[in-house]
């Protein structure tokens, strides 16, 4: 069957409602625009559903950074670390992995920095411009942000980090000793240095976000089809429809914005697309006796800690095992671990657990922008930032498709710089 559109243009249609896909319908619908959403599950339930909700403006610094080098081996061979490796996927891994570490340089990391940089430093204001007057609204808060380390010389170890941030105006507040305790109650004594940014803001429910965002969507005239796209359908090198199981879809242009699962649907088109996954973790510990007043980031287990309206949520970690192989208990065990010495006086009624994909290009930087002049726009491969910059995405990608020029150099996202 092929599904007919009654108004004469064919719709835009954009594969997966993450936050990128949802937030792209968004902004195409705001320039009167037919978008039907395509998603095999409902709206927000890949990796924008478990994150930790953080509009991190300040994370323009990847994980492939020239001290990886140097690191990457520490945590690999520590029985104690934030970096998990299921060695049975070494193998398929290898090849991204080179990649990845190659762009641990300094002149290539300062490269990454400048073109994540856009895309995550205004992002609080870029989620308000996309929420304002809509339900969503209730789900963002302006916070502070914490990077708390065990002591002042843990913090002096990041230099790299923070002389980046720093140049680009993310100074932090250092509170140190007892005065941690009075900034954060519910930290360990332990807890000797807290580096905090104002300013920030983050998400208090992810799916509820998305979903919300979703609703507003349909609520604008959106289509929504709950279903798996198969393929997409070129004619004369463009873009026709895409193909469901039992039906077509006609379309003038198609956005690719399905997370990591986006490689598989463009691997017929002339480009390389070395998407791998960096597993992430989250415990949600519920019904919390005590919580943080701001979200933080828990440097010595690289996880981050947001008081969400679901409970407390510890949310982060990487492990490299690829798609297919479930849970490991190991990362849930750390952030556990980690967690209660961090915050030792913390009760809760139970603990809810998950794992989800970030969707990691070797460069770090996701790929936003049209394959080849198809009609097939890309907007995926945000690792650890896709609920921070999805907005920004969804904006950039509604002026390419409707062919008006972003006010920034896109060329850094370009689908086919891997060829
Ligand atoms: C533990 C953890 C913590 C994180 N914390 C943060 C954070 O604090 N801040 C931040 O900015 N980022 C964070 N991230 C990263 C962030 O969650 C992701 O970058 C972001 O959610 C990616 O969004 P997306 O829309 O690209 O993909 P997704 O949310 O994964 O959406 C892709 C959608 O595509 C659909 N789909 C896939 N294939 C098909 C198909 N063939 N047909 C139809 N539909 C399809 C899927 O069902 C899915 O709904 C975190 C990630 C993890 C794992």
């Amino acid at each position: 069957m092929v599904l007919t559109m009654t108004n004469k243009n064919k719709p835009i249609v954009i594969v997966g409602a993450g936050i990128v896909g949802v937030s792209t319908a968004l902004w195409l619908q705001k320039n009167g625009e037919e978008v039907i959403l395509i998603d095999s599950s409902q709206p927000g339930t890949g990796a924008s559903f478990g994150n930790a909700g953080l509009l991190a403006q300040w994370a323009m610094v990847p994980v492939n950074v020239p001290d990886l080098w140097k690191s990457a081996p520490k945590y690999l061979l520590s029985k104690s670390s934030p970096i998990f490796m299921r060695w049975s996927y070494f193998p398929k891994l290898l090849p991204w992995l080179v990649k990845f570490m190659a762009n641990a340089t300094e002149s290539r990391s300062r490269k990454i920095i400048e073109n994540l940089t856009p895309l995550v430093q205004d992002s609080v204001d870029q989620h308000k411009n996309l929420v304002r007057g809509t339900q969503a609204e209730k789900w963002l808060r302006d916070s502070k942000f914490s990077y708390v380390y065990k002591t002042h010389d843990a913090f002096k170890a990041d230099a790299y980090g923070w002389a980046i941030k720093s140049n680009l105006g993310f100074i932090p507040n250092l509170i140190l000793d007892n005065d941690v305790r009075d900034e954060e109650p519910i930290l360990s004594p332990e807890i000797k240095c807290m580096a905090v940014l104002e300013g920030q803001g983050h998400i208090t429910n992810p799916l509820g976000y998305v979903s919300e965002l979703f609703g507003v969507f349909e609520k604008n005239g959106g289509k929504f089809v709950n279903k798996a796209v198969k393929n997409l359908n070129l004619a004369d090198g463009k873009i026709r429809s895409v193909q469901l199981d039992d039906e077509e879809i006609l379309c003038q242009k198609a956005i690719i914005t399905s997370g990591i699962w986006s490689k598989n649907l463009i691997q017929n088109l002339n480009i390389k697309v070395p998407l791998e996954t960096e597993r992430g973790y989250h415990i949600i510990y519920e019904k919390p006796s005590i919580e943080p007043r701001n979200p933080m980031m828990v440097t010595e287990g690289k996880f981050a800690v947001t008081p969400m309206t679901t409970g407390l949520r510890c949310a982060g970690t990487v492990e490299l095992g690829g798609l297919n192989a479930p849970a490991s208990k190991k990362p849930i065990d750390f952030i556990k671990k980690v967690s209660q010495k961090t915050f030792p006086e913390l009760k809760f009624e139970n603990i809810s657990e998950w794992m989800g994909f970030r969707p990691t290009l070797p460069d770090s930087l996701p790929m936003i922008g049209e394959v080849d002049n198809t009609g097939i726009f890309t907007g995926f491969g945000h690792q650890h930032i896709g609920m921070t910059s999805g907005p920004k995405t969804g904006f950039i990608l509604s002026q390419l498709v409707t062919n008006r020029k972003p006010n920034l150099d896109i060329r850094g996202y370009s689908p086919d710089r891997f060829n």
